[in-house]
């Protein structure tokens, strides 16, 4: 199956429209999987329209939570269900090599739903009673139509998260997912329907940006936006949102630092740094691109990971033992290698890497790069790259480190690694990002916020996080007894 498909409103699939062609391209042999028709902007306007219809007449919003949480479970097992179809499609469109997407990605998607599920069960509300006279009560309700548009580097697994969280608290939706990688998420939302979420709730369309996307954003019937993506689109996504007053959380680039003290647990930190820039080929917001290595360790530490990153195995995505895949697109290896220095600079050497991978006639594939940059002013180090690229930075002391983390735009992630508390302690306090994981790579724990600091983004997701920016709120005021109300235009002599 491809999943080539236009379209999905009201529950039906529209296999193809009359939009223009949009080619699904492979990154390992660079041939088109498919063409697909972007849903032009007659689609857009019936997409809408049935997530409207489903919230305004439909069972979804006023389904009794368990079987809601029913449903939402069922979307879980379909999805296991279906682990090896989405699996190969996601990695056939993306390059990211078959382990990873089935082990985390495909699993974490289920679990997005599960996690939702589970948390709509455990909802509690507000009540204020110190006026003696009154109960006030707050609601939270669903808010509408919302408008989700998610990027190529990890379609199914951040497609799933904005469903999931959508549609738990009662609204329905509209999905955009990336151009160049549509095809794992177009199989999700098909299986979505199939799982037994209402026919409207769940809407997909496929398109551009600047076309599909942006008639979504702006259109009168969304009621609320919610984007991951880069950092400039961000920045037009949010103005459009704005001119329409609506809410809107943006997940957006980073460049995190992951900041190695002389006192890390040496083989966990140099484990934990390859797989915080290398796990999906280095497209990840959340990447530990700039490595920050204390001086004391400094020559072992980068001496191992340059002999590791040299020992990385690149192959084919579908290959079980790839750890590195094609890039996503031959527009974004391009983007990869125009950061490698051509010719050296004062303060820039290439440690290894910097080309694309040898042996390999077709496909996007890049050798995975490490690069020891001396100032934080580099553009290595304050542009995201997103991809198999580190930067080694080495510093002396604790002040140093917090200044060259908190230096860039970015603020998404940050890691730090030492055994000595009271470096992690005062580094979680000095650095500033929306996220920091310390002593391990990646963590995602859905109850706490994902969201990023400054260019990084806007809002959060997550379960509370979550909750507050897909529920509004209600206060309701109810008089406990019948009040003695002042009558007005009842004065005596009137
Ligand atoms: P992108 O910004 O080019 O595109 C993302 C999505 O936005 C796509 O679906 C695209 O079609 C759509 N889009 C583009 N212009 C639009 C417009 N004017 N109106 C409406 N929609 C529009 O990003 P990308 O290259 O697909 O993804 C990579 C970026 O995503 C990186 O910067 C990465 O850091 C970021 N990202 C962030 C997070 C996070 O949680 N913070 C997670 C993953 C990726």
């Amino acid at each position: 199956m491809t999943s080539a498909i236009s379209a999905i409103i009201d529950g039906k699939i529209i296999p193809t429209a009359a939009g223009a062609p949009i080619p699904v391209i492979d990154p390992a042999s660079e041939e088109t999987i498919v063409e697909i028709a972007e849903a032009e902007p007659a689609l857009v306007d019936r997409a809408v329209a049935s997530a409207r219809r489903a919230f305004e007449t439909g069972p979804w919003r006023r389904m009794d939570v368990e079987s809601r949480q029913a449903v939402l479970r069922a979307c879980a097992d379909a999805i296991d269900g279906a682990t090896d179809e989405l699996a190969a499609l996601e990695c056939a469109n993306t390059g990211i090599p078959i382990g990873q997407v089935r082990d985390r990605q495909v699993a974490r998607s289920a679990y997005n739903f599960r996690f939702f599920a589970d948390y709509i069960g455990q909802a509690t509300a507000e009540l204020y009673e110190q006026d003696p006279n009154y109960l006030t009560f707050v609601r939270r309700e669903p808010v509408g139509v919302a408008a989700l548009i998610s990027p190529w580097n990890a379609p199914i697994a951040l497609g799933s998260m904005k469903i999931a969280s959508a549609i738990a608290f009662g609204n329905s939706c509209v999905i955009k997912p990336a151009e160049q990688a549509p095809l794992g998420v177009n199989l999700l939302v098909e299986l979505l329907q199939k799982a037994g979420v209402p026919a409207g709730v769940v809407n997909l369309l496929n398109g551009r940006g600047a076309t599909t996307g942006d008639q979504l954003v702006r259109h009168d019937d969304v009621d609320l936006v919610s984007f991951t993506g880069g950092t400039a689109t961000g920045r037009a996504i949010m103005a459009a949102a704005g001119a329409g007053l609506k809410p809107a959380t943006m997940e957006l680039g980073g460049k995190s630092a992951n900041i190695i003290f002389d006192t890390a647990d040496f083989d966990q930190a140099l484990d934990a740094a390859l797989l915080s820039i290398f796990t999906t080929n280095g497209q990840q917001c959340l990447a530990g691109s700039r490595i920050l290595v204390q001086r004391g360790i400094a020559g072992r530490f980068v001496e191992a990971f340059i002999a590791r990153t040299k020992a990385l195995r690149i192959g084919h995505p579908l290959e079980a033992g790839t750890e590195i895949g094609p890039l996503a697109s031959r527009r974004h290896l391009d983007h990869v290698l125009g950061f490698v220095p051509v010719t050296e600079r004062p303060g820039v050497h290439i440690l290894t890497g910097g080309r694309r991978a040898p042996g390999f006639e077709r496909g996007n594939y890049i050798e995975p790069t490490v690069v020891a940059v001396d100032s934080i002013d580099d553009r290595i180090c304050q542009e995201e790259i997103f991809g198999p690229f580190a930067a080694v930075t080495v510093f002396d002391t604790a002040e140093e480190a917090y200044a060259l983390a908190n230096g860039t735009r970015f603020g998404l992630v940050s890691y730090v690694w030492s055994q000595d508390i009271a470096t992690v302690m005062e580094a979680q306090d000095r650095l500033s990002s929306g996220i920091v994981w310390c002593n391990t790579p990646m963590m995602r724990e859905l109850r706490a916020p994902f969201g990023g600091y400054r260019d990084s983004g806007v809002g959060a997701e997550g379960g509370r996080a979550g909750e507050a920016f897909y529920t509004r709120q209600k206060a309701v005021s109810i008089p406990r007894r019948p009040l003695t109300l002042r009558k007005l235009g009842m004065q005596q002599g009137a």
